[in-house]
């Protein structure tokens, strides 16, 4: 994309960054639909045009998908998308491979995992994008947590979660719990990766107070998509808003 003088890409030939959010009726607890809004925000910030394509049970999956996120629900949630995930399984697990990149909190994070077997012993079939699985105990681990990440520094959120989650060899944590008990309250870990795919327990929003991760997202987004990108300089939500005022004012 070119960038005219003051770093702004020329609106005339703004390009498109399509995020598919995957299940928000049901899959929308503490905020998570706050991860939707704040990265198509950071996406616009960042020069791009978001399209945000809603994802329920039965919806078909859009074309060009350029991003996936999905947030977390209770048990019950999980179990009427479940189902359906598990259609859509390959055309996921082909995004993931082509390294579309991907945001799950919580309850997805555990439908993107190989199974949740849940505190009553029913099993959820998951659909093994990412090399975890869960199983739900009769402990909740609840509070704010804060995780050191090699990648993206600190990160800071609220976990509410009853499931336990154990990483096998084909996924890395997402960073090292600090405060907080993250995958499980034994391994001092949170969250999975697997290429460019982030599994994490954290809500909060998360991506509104963790702008680095939005950052990831769109990053890989525009480079898979445009071959290259150059993130904008400044480009926060202080300066949107700040430009975004200025433009409603009256001359
Ligand atoms: N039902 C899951 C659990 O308690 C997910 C909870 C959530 O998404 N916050 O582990």
């Amino acid at each position: 994309c070119r960038a005219d003088r003051s770093g702004e890409r020329l609106v005339s030939e703004t390009p498109e960054l399509l995020i598919a959010s995957l299940y928000p009726r049901d899959m929308n607890i503490y905020g998570d639909r706050g991860n939707v809004l704040s990265l198509a925000r950071r996406v616009r910030a960042q020069g791009f045009a978001p399209r945000v394509v809603d994802v329920n049970p039965g919806d078909p999956l859009p074309d060009e998908i350029d991003i996936v996120i999905g947030g977390g629900g209770q048990d019950s949630g999980q179990n009427r998308v479940a189902k359906d995930l598990a259609q859509r399984a390959d055309s996921i697990r082909a995004l993931a491979a082509d390294g579309t990149p991907m945001l799950m909190v919580c309850g997805l994070y555990q439908l993107f995992g190989h199974r949740f077997v849940t505190h009553t012993g029913d099993e959820l079939v998951g659909i093994g994008v990412l090399d975890v699985e869960t199983r739900g105990g009769a402990e909740r681990m609840i509070g704010n947590i804060v995780l050191d990440s090699e990648e993206f520094g600190e990160i800071i959120g609220y976990e509410n979660h009853s499931g336990d989650t154990t990483l096998g060899s084909g996924s890395r944590p997402l960073g090292k719990v600090k405060q907080g008990a993250g995958n499980n309250p034994r391994d001092g870990v949170e969250g999975a990766r697997s290429g460019n795919v982030i599994g994490t327990y954290l809500h909060g929003s998360l991506l509104p107070k963790n702008p680095a991760l939005s950052d990831f997202l769109i990053g890989e987004a525009a480079t898979r998509r445009y071959g290259s990108f150059t993130p904008i300089a400044g480009a926060n939500e202080t300066v949107l808003l700040a430009r975004e005022s200025a433009k409603r004012r009256p001359r």
